[in-house]
């Protein structure tokens, strides 16, 4: 039972995504062609991550799903139909906007997002949570960086769709998407299972620094020995397409190859606002990297830093230990 409502789902799920495909080449998706075009993306990178468009419609898709006997219920469940309590009333979610499909690690496509051609709000629009759909797992651009001709040695974490198919246009097949919430725990571990080094990249604003700080909170206790976290902090203003744009694709990497390891972004945020010169400062900054470290699993990674600790505050190895200990006995 369980397994067919499933099949129905993905069934569904892959003809709304022709049907935004077969709309974006039709005459009434002229408007989201140009669109495309003036985001400078070829039709090679729009096939790539099957680029479609919903028609500004109450119920195009509808009927196209209605017509091959998907019922009303299932695409509601699916997030495709909204269906208003008050009035009864349903209609196609996803109305004049650029659809990018998300898909999971075999390609199925189980979700979109949708952007609007203009300023309207909001800008992006995504499924809902629905039985294949959970935004703290899926990852866009996962699947297509994985097809990339040359297999990712380290993947970039970005905000934005756009960002993903923007670098994907400039050769840069590795970069792949939060879907408008913060990392979780689930998308390091997918990640890590295919790479050993991430690399977070968010835009060059308040709310990127803020997902940069959090991101390294939830990197942490990912911090096995062999892994690797680095965080690449763009210009302000700035997100990964507006700097491939202007500064090309190697610049780019370059900044990816350069960017800040893990160590050391935590000892900055550990020193921001702390006088080191003065004794108080000092155990400020020693504190939050120690509990910092304690959120860390036993290695040589998380040795290394006590290490490196030891120096910067001027406590003695033994004693950050020992601190360590007290710390992680009151945590149990
Ligand atoms: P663009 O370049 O197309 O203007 P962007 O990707 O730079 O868009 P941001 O505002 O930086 O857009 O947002 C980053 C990501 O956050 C988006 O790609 C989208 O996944 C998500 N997001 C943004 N706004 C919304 C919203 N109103 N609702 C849901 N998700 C959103
Ligand atoms: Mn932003
Ligand atoms: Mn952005
Ligand atoms: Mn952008």
């Amino acid at each position: 039972q369980r397994e067919k409502k499933r099949k129905q789902g993905a069934n569904l799920l892959e003809l709304a995504a022709n049907f935004y495909r077969e709309r974006r080449v039709m005459p009434e998706g002229r408007a989201a062609r140009r669109y495309l075009e003036q985001r400078g993306l070829s039709a090679e990178v729009i096939d790539t991550y099957g680029i479609g468009y919903a028609p500004d419609s109450w119920e195009a898709l509808k009927r196209h799903l209605d017509e091959r006997g998907v019922s009303e219920a299932v695409q509601i469940e699916y997030g495709l139909l909204i269906h208003r309590e008050d009035s009864g009333r349903t209609y196609d979610r996803f109305r004049d906007r650029v659809m990018f499909p998300i898909r999971d690690g075999r390609g199925r496509t189980v979700a979109f997002g949708g952007r609007v051609l203009g300023d309207a709000k909001p800008k992006y629009l995504n499924s809902p949570e629905t039985p294949v759909f959970h935004k703290g797992r899926e990852l866009y651009g996962l699947y297509e960086a994985r097809r990339a001709p040359k297999r990712p040695e380290q993947l970039v974490i970005v905000e934005g769709y756009m960002d993903v198919v923007a670098l994907a246009q400039f050769g840069v097949r590795n970069a792949v998407a939060t879907l408008g919430t913060a990392t979780t725990e689930e998308h390091l571990k997918r990640l890590f299972r295919l790479v050993s080094r991430v690399v977070f990249c968010f835009d060059g604003d308040r709310a990127g620094r803020q997902a940069a700080r959090r991101a390294l909170e939830t990197a942490l206790p990912q911090m096995l020995d062999g892994r690797e976290a680095r965080f690449l902090f763009l210009p302000e203003g700035d997100d990964p397409d507006d700097l491939v744009r202007r500064e090309g694709a190697q610049a780019f990497t370059d900044r990816v190859t350069c960017a800040m390891p893990l160590s050391e972004f935590l000892f900055e945020q550990a020193a921001e606002g702390r006088d080191l010169q003065a004794v108080e400062g000092r155990e400020r900054f020693a504190s939050d990297v120690l509990a910092a470290v304690n959120k860390m699993p036993d290695g040589m990674l998380q040795s290394m830093l006590l290490e490196e600790l030891a120096e910067r505050s001027g406590l003695r190895q033994t004693q950050l230990e020992t601190l360590l200990a007290r710390q992680q006995a009151r945590s149990e």
